[in-house]
């Protein structure tokens, strides 16, 4: 059993201590938070032990009636293994506290790719992270893309992919982010930084990425245009390509699922946890063929993509598990299926017949 600790606990850390609960190779040893606040008293309440990450707040902890387990440096010396979901930027300054220890560590995508040894997306280059002790896990859009993007590559070789990538202004509970009432580019200089990382798991190909930010937090919207090598039959094709893959949900035209907001819906009527969508949402109708230029839009639910690969990497980098197993595993064990929406092809073609 690995034991796992996660130190940062907020929208990524708690998400991931969750998932690693899951697993069944795996338990989180404990969990590590700067702030005694409602988080903290989740955290227990979820039955994980809280460790402090600056020592000086212990007693603002036992002020709220929270027993610190120990610090920060107690976790990592007891864990086999650190996922590190601080703050952008605060990862990369964790790392001598792990290397210290000698216990590995995953990092974030709001890290830069040199805070580690391998940039990681679980279908990409799951085996590369086997040799490494610190793996870091790209950002929700970069796995969203990664996803989407292997494929394509695998199959028809990608020419050239051009993306823009709608953002969602801040998550729901990052009360100081905006815009509040505008659409920003953000960066207004091209390309943005998402096509680069990209490339830090798929090197081979050529991608140019613009980003703009508007007043919503509910998921990333991507318009992709992907220019193939090979002209594949026809769109259909490229779908049914596109739905064998694991984390990539098609939305049919059915469902009546015309955005961000149904999405999220149609997430807690299944009775996701959080409302939460780890699989990138492609709209089935969205999925044009012109020649060798493929359009599509997909959905990316920012706070939950990378939860599976984090559990994904934590295999990885221990290396008691394929790839293939590994997200066997954790997707099954997630529930990373919305069962409603697959297998459901004829529906569709009476429908467009019927129309
Ligand atoms: P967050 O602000 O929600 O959570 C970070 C947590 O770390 C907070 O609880 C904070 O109190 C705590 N913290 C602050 N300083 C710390 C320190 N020195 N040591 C340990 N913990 C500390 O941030 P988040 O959104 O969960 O992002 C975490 C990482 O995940 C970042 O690299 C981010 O870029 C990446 N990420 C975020 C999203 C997203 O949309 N939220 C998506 C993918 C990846």
């Amino acid at each position: 059993m690995l034991r796992v600790g996660v130190n940062g606990y907020g929208t990524i850390g708690k998400r991931v201590a969750d998932a690693i609960r899951a697993q069944p190779d795996m338990a989180v040893h404990g969990v590590a938070k700067v702030s005694p606040d409602y988080v903290a008293i989740g955290a227990v309440e979820n039955g994980y032990d809280v460790y402090a990450v600056d020592e000086d707040r212990i007693d603002g902890f036992r002020e709220i009636g929270i027993d610190p387990a120990g610090t920060i440096d107690d976790l990592v010396a007891e864990s086999d293994v650190m996922i590190d979901a601080a703050p952008s930027g605060v990862g990369a300054d964790n790392r001598p506290l792990y290397e210290r220890h000698e216990t590995p560590a995953i990092f974030q995508g709001g890290e830069d790719a040199t805070a580690a040894e391998v940039s990681f997306n679980a279908r990409v280059n799951y085996d590369e992270a086997a040799d490494a002790d610190y793996v870091r896990v790209v950002s929700c859009n970069t796995t969203g893309l990664s996803r989407f993007l292997a494929p394509l590559h695998e199959t028809y070789g990608v020419e050239k992919a051009r993306v823009t990538l709608v953002r969602r202004g801040g998550d729901p509970a990052q009360t100081g982010r905006g815009p509040i009432n505008d659409a920003v580019p953000d960066p207004v200089s091209i390309p943005s930084h998402h096509g680069p990382d990209v490339q830090t798991v798929l090197p081979e190909i050529d991608i140019d990425t613009i980003g703009l930010k508007v007043p919503t937090t509910m998921m990333h919207v991507h318009s992709v245009n992907v220019t193939l090598e090979k002209t594949p039959e026809d769109a259909a094709e490229v779908r049914d390509l596109l739905r064998a893959e694991d984390r990539l949900l098609m939305i049919p035209d059915y469902a009546a699922i015309d955005g961000a907001g149904t999405l999220k819906d149609f997430a807690l009527d299944a009775g996701r946890s959080r409302g939460d969508i780890w699989e990138n949402c492609i709209w089935e109708e969205s999925v044009t063929l012109e020649g060798r230029d493929l359009y599509c839009m997909q959905a990316i639910h920012q706070e939950s993509d990378v939860v599976p690969e984090n559990v994904d990497a934590l295999r990885a980098l221990t290396g008691h598990l394929t790839g293939p197993e590994s997200r066997a595993i954790t997707n099954e064990t997630l529930g990373i299926d919305f069962g409603g929406l697959c297998g459901r092809d004829d529906l569709t073609a009476d429908r467009q017949t019927a129309d």
